[in-house]
């Protein structure tokens, strides 16, 4: 671990001055529990000269009804997520992934801002300065070729975040202030698959919040993940599933990904399994969709294959209990 590199902090009172801010200097970054950012910074992966503080910006620790929806503050902590009794009966999968993210000391600060904003990891990335330069580098910082994937022209890190998937499932919708004023987006859309680029946010641009539709009565959602210890670790793979069953027959289905590509992934073609009875052909179709659609790399101490293996048992596992559930 390195020395913290120097920097200003900055605690704007408006998103139109956190927006001046974090715009008017390209390497300046938002610091949220700074669980993730902190850790980098000692890895020596960065070196902003500006964090920006959102804290003080109104309704960024706000929990709040909102037409159908419920608008999450981007500054809520992953703590009061997970504890929250109306949260765990109305979004599981929200509850779920914000109970499963690292240990109880982190989610007291971590936030869900910052969880879905997470930079995407790879062993060769995750390591200290000497270790790195031993190694020549890689192409997500300072280095020319990826050791991962060689041949390739992209970086390939895994995005490993618990909550975007758990969120996707339940429909989220990101709203996103900037320069430009407020957008809003589906959750989806704020990644893409590049391990060195994942956020698809301009300059300047950060997360205000996110609106979460109040599920239809009868659906049931659920997260889980796989990971090397169990007590306190990033994802090998995650699973986010919503079901909602119509006597025997699956009604409604959707599925997502998470540690297994460079950005949480709302599996295509889980809505055509909609009208199908729950059987083991059913199962065996969402295992198909995950393997196909997972794309693991060998950006971790686990093999591959193994996190996309584990990645369809889970998510067969956890349709399965879903779809049963009384
Ligand atoms: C030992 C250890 C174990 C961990 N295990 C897990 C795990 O199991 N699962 C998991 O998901 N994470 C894990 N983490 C990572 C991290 O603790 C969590 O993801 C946490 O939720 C990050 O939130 P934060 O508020 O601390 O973000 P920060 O560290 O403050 O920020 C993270 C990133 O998001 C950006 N950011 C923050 N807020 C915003 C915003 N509103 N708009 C735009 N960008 C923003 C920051 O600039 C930074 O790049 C672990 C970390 C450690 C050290
Ligand atoms: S996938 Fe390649 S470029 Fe990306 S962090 Fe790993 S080694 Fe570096």
């Amino acid at each position: 671990m390195e020395l913290l590199p120097a920097f200003s902090l900055q605690r704007p009172e408006t998103a139109e001055e956190a927006a001046r801010l974090l715009s008017g200097e390209a390497q300046a970054r938002v610091l949220a529990g700074g669980t993730g950012l902190v850790a980098n910074l000692r890895l020596g992966l960065a070196a902003p000269e500006l964090l920006v503080s959102l804290e003080r910006l109104a309704g960024m620790r706000d929990i709040g009804d909102e037409d159908g929806a419920v608008r999450f503050g981007a500054g809520v902590t992953l703590a009061r997520l997970a504890a929250d009794a109306k949260i765990a009966a109305r979004f599981p999968a929200l509850a779920q992934a914000a109970a499963a993210v690292a240990g109880p000391a982190h989610r007291s600060a971590a936030t869900l801002g910052g969880n879905l904003c997470l930079d995407t990891r790879c062993v060769y990335y995750n390591q200290g300065e000497s270790w790195r330069a031993a190694n020549g580098y890689c192409l997500k910082y300072r280095g020319e070729i990826c050791h991962v994937a060689p041949q390739g022209k992209r970086c390939h890190a895994a995005y490993s975040g618990d909550l975007a998937p758990a969120l996707m499932v339940l429909g989220a919708e990101a709203q996103i202030a900037g320069p430009a004023g407020a957008r809003r987006t589906p959750l989806a859309d704020l990644y893409r698959e590049d391990g060195a680029r994942h956020l698809t946010l301009g300059r300047g641009e950060f997360l205000l919040a996110l609106r979460v539709p109040v599920p239809a009565p009868g659906s049931r959602s659920g997260y889980r993940k796989s990971r090397a210890r169990g007590a306190i670790d990033f994802p090998l793979a995650g699973v986010a599933a919503a079901v909602r069953m119509e006597g025997d027959k699956v009604r409604e289905l959707r599925l997502a990904l998470t540690g297994t590509n460079s950005c949480p992934l709302l599996l295509a073609g889980a809505g055509e399994l909609a009208g199908q009875p729950l059987d083991a052909a059913l199962l065996e179709r969402v295992a198909k969709l995950v393997q196909r659609q997972a794309s693991p790399q060998r950006t971790t101490v686990v093999s591959a294959n193994y996190r996309r293996q584990v990645a369809a048992a889970l998510a067969k596992r956890l349709v399965s209990e879903l779809a049963l559930k009384r």
